[in-house]
């Protein structure tokens, strides 16, 4: 529709109340994708409690958002799935974005659909890639056929909708120096009844951190056993990272799920990505080959792992991970 333009973002709140970084993720990709949209802007829209939202509305304006479009209101202090579709659909109504993106988190998981559907329009859900084609098109593309294929979906309706997973697409640096404008709506939920009542938040403990580790010390069938990832363990320990897994161990019950990486496991980013024992399968590498630097250490000189790796060593894990880890402790002891 003509009349549809510029990429509208809805932001997710941490529950400690910051912006959650999936959101500074796709303000980065939206200023790319905007070149190709003639420069149309980029909105953010933030639903967020009765508080002072002055520093993430700087953190947005900084990471390059042209518009936040603000609503208050003390029913968006905990996620609510009726509370926050009726305003982004209000909100996504008056601005007539030609896009709209989404973290594919929990919540935005659960938004999403339901934007799309009171808008009558498509999503793409759980994108890793987004494009704007040579007719203006949103091409998103997401694992399709169990993650043995990339799909790339062009949606017919507006907005265009996509949810995308967190840790797919990099932050850019919050060195913009033009203020985004800022938009206020107000709403009435009055007559609106909330189906779901919140009554605690409990954390994952399961949750292995790997997602917010800088350094990641990930084992694959190479380690041989369960008992082996101790190693992995103590070289993880040295460097103050977190264990992770190819989805063959957490397959055999070595480690678990929420150690997986990979197309059916976890997206991550690390700033160092130790693999060891891990071939390169491409549904493993989907899930860390945007890590800064990524090590390989594999018997084989012809495993895939090397083709992405930053540094490959050919050898044994069992002789390699000791001496590294023997080594970094002797560096500490010196310091
Ligand atoms: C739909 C679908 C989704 C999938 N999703 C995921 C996913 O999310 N994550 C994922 O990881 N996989 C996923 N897989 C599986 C993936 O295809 C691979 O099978 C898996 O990643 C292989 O795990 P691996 O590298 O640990 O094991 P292997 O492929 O068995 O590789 C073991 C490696 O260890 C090396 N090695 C053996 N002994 C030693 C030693 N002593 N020292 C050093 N190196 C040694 C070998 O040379 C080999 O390269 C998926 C597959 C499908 C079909």
């Amino acid at each position: 529709m003509d009349e549809n333009r510029g990429i509208c973002i809805v932001a997710e709140l941490t529950p400690e109340g910051r912006l959650a970084d999936v959101t500074l993720e796709l303000v980065e990709k939206s200023l790319e994708l905007k070149k190709k949209l003639n420069n149309e802007p980029v909105s953010v829209i933030l639903l967020a409690p009765e508080t002072n939202l002055e520093d993430i509305i700087s953190e947005l304006s900084k990471a390059g958002t042209d518009k936040v479009l603000v609503s208050k209101n003390k029913n968006f202090t905990t996620y609510s799935t009726e509370f926050f579709s009726k305003a982004a659909v209000e909100i996504i109504n008056k601005v007539k974005p030609s896009v709209v993106l989404i973290g594919a988190t929990t919540q935005g998981r659960d938004l999403a659909p339901r934007i799309s559907s009171l808008l009558n329009t498509g999503l793409t859900a759980d994108c890793t890639g987004l494009d704007i084609n040579d007719k203006g098109q949103l091409a998103a593309t997401r694992p399709t056929f169990g993650g043995n294929l990339m799909a790339t979906i062009l949606c017919k309706t507006f907005p265009q909708m996509a949810t995308v997973r967190p840790k797919v697409m990099p932050m850019g640096p919050l060195n913009h120096e033009t203020d985004a404008t800022v938009e206020e709506f107000t709403f009435d939920f009055e007559h609106i009844k909330d189906n779901v009542e919140i009554l605690n938040f409990i954390r994952n403990i399961e949750s292995s951190g790997i997602e917010n580790a800088d350094i990641v010390v990930a084992g694959g069938k190479g380690m041989k056993s369960a008992e082996n990832f101790k190693i992995l363990e103590e070289l993880a320990d040295v460097l103050g990272g977190s264990v992770a897994a190819s989805r063959a161990v957490v397959d055999a019950g070595w480690r678990p799920v929420s150690e997986q990486v990979g197309q059916t496991g976890k997206t991550i980013r690390p700033k160092i990505y130790i693999a060891c024992g891990i071939s390169g399968a491409v549904q493993h590498t989907v899930g860390m080959e945007q890590s800064g630097t990524i090590i390989a250490i594999n018997s084989d000189p012809n495993a895939p792992v090397f083709s992405i790796a930053t540094y490959g060593i050919i050898g044994d894990v069992f002789d390699v991970v000791p001496a590294l880890t023997k080594k970094l402790k002797d560096i500490k002891k010196t310091r």
